[in-house]
């Protein structure tokens, strides 16, 4: 699944081909994609918008088209091509929105998971922005903010995965934050220290800038609009090392499940 490095090298793909540019006209070819508002309403109220940037929110891509917003959530598979509008569509393209430049912005999604919202600035509360927590560099994100959100009877690795908390953080990076912090993803949010929490920031921000420098990590079949393999994959640590020696202390890295979700740590180095 892209997380906030993949979904910010795809923006950062993005923009330098359709900044600019107006949307002559939207194919919806399956309407499951189009959250808000109905399909038709959506195709005839997006025609005519200057895309003027595009912006992003914990994993999701914010088309700025002047007074209204088009937010797409790519979720499991979804990915945005720049084809010539003469090139043969294929098979998962499911929104196609025809530039003025001869050129089509296809949003393609194999499992239609992929979720789109059209609305006015001032509706953000119609999408599930309104309920993001704070960027990881967002100034407000301190040990305070943190220790509060966090007081709670369960693993820190579930809470790191709340979007409401901190937004962007998703089962990869959760492993490599906490691997660094040297927290066992297990520990209740309510037991950790001052210092846990001051690490858990740190390294958040550390690991994010650093796998959006590398273009993200492609885990299945993830690409990036231009096609770039996102780098960061090689330098993972602990998640997806299961057996692998612990790059710290040589350890066996243990693969756990916490709450659903596949879990990668040292056991020596996070007790
Ligand atoms: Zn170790």
């Amino acid at each position: 699944m892209p997380e906030l490095p993949e979904v910010e090298t795809v923006r950062r793909g993005l923009i330098k081909k359709v900044k600019g540019r107006k949307i002559l006209k939207c194919k919806v070819l399956w309407n499951g994609i189009i959250a808000y508002p109905e399909v038709s309403k959506f195709v005839k109220e997006i025609e005519n918008k200057v895309i003027k940037d595009i912006e992003r929110r914990g994993k999701f891509l914010m088309f700025n088209l002047d007074d209204y917003y088009l937010i797409s959530h790519l979720r499991m598979e979804g990915k945005y091509f720049i084809k010539d509008h003469n090139e043969e569509l294929s098979k998962h393209d499911h929104v196609i929105f025809s530039l003025d430049n001869d050129k089509e912005l296809r949003y393609n999604d194999t499992r239609k998971f992929g979720k789109m919202y059209l609305v006015k600035k001032d509706e953000l509360n119609l999408t599930p922005i309104s309920k993001l927590g704070l960027e990881p560099w967002d100034k407000e994100l301190t040990k305070d903010y943190l220790k509060d959100k966090l007081n709670r009877r369960l693993p820190i690795k579930t809470l790191l995965l709340d979007q409401s908390i901190i937004t962007g953080i998703g089962n990869i990076y959760d492993d490599e934050i906490l691997f660094l912090s040297k927290i066992n993803p297990n520990t209740y949010g309510k037991d950790l220290t001052d210092k846990n929490i001051l690490d858990i920031i740190t390294n958040t921000r550390t690991v994010l800038e650093k796998a959006i420098e590398k273009g993200g990590t492609t885990i299945h079949t993830y690409t990036s609009v231009d096609g770039i393999t996102g780098m960061f994959q090689q330098e993972l640590l602990v998640h997806g090392k299961k057996d692998m020696p612990c790059p710290t202390c040589k350890h066996k890295i243990i693969k756990t499940t916490i709450n659903g979700r596949g879990t990668y740590y040292c056991p020596n180095c996070q007790k």
